[in-house]
């Protein structure tokens, strides 16, 4: 077995543990791995152990990777920053965009996806605390972006997803994931069926299974260290 695929092996059986741990049903927390700054080598030896959702934070980087490992088909998630002058390619290219923080952004991505591919998955990006630089908007303007998204049918939004600022405290972190998990509560309570609370990462995973997180995004426990060069 490669390296990738024990520490694959191994994160499966933690997430297992922690859905056991925080009462959620087994199988109800998904794994994307984060390939930024990953090679091509080592994101195939992770397609061979199985893993099938990949996520990637930049375009130029992605755009290149993804030609190389089409044969391997994975699910491609953006996750990164999302400008205007991106959203052509990302609609183009990948299955699922985490990162949607304006109605402008979302109209941009619905009039770029090609009509031969599917509706593309989406969350609405939420800033869950004060200090974050780290992108996403406020949880009261979640809703008017998820009404704005409603008629888009190129579209479908699927969830919310955060990246709290890293803090030593868990109780910090659970409090920020907390804010996210009830937020995607009161959308659902206004009618959206949404099944995708994207929350947790090598660090915070478990903070973010306690709070209801439905997928975390894991790179470093994966891959290791992100290299400089790999394109
Ligand atoms: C880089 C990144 C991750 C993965 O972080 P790790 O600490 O490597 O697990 C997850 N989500 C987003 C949005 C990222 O940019």
């Amino acid at each position: 077995m490669s390296e990738i695929a024990l520490r694959w092996a191994a994160l499966k059986e933690t997430v297992a543990a922690l859905e056991k741990k925080y009462h959620r049903p087994a199988g109800t927390v998904q794994i994307l791995a984060v390939t930024k700054m990953q090679s091509v080598a080592d994101i195939q030896s992770a397609l061979d152990a199985g893993i099938r959702m990949v996520g990637e934070n930049y375009l130029q980087e992605a755009l290149q990777k993804i030609p190389l490992l089409a044969a391997l088909s994975p699910e491609w998630h953006f996750i990164g920053r999302l400008q205007s002058n991106k959203t052509r390619h990302v609609a183009a290219h990948f299955a699922w965009v985490h990162s949607v923080t304006s109605a402008k952004l979302a109209q941009r991505l619905h009039d770029h996806r090609p009509n031969h591919l599917p509706p593309l998955n989406m969350c609405i990006q939420i800033n869950v605390d004060a200090e974050n630089n780290r992108g996403g908007i406020d949880e009261k303007e979640a809703l008017s972006l998820a009404d704005y998204c409603r008629p888009l049918h190129r579209l479908r939004l699927r969830g919310l997803m955060a990246l709290p600022t890293l803090n030593e405290d868990p109780q910090v972190t659970r409090e920020a994931f907390h804010r996210l998990h009830a937020c995607y509560t009161h959308l659902q309570q206004q009618g959206f069926s949404l099944d995708t609370l994207s929350a947790g990462t090598t660090h915070d995973l478990e903070a973010a299974i306690a709070e209801g997180s439905t997928l975390i995004r894991v790179g470093t426990a994966l891959f290791g260290l992100r290299k400089k060069n790999v394109a």
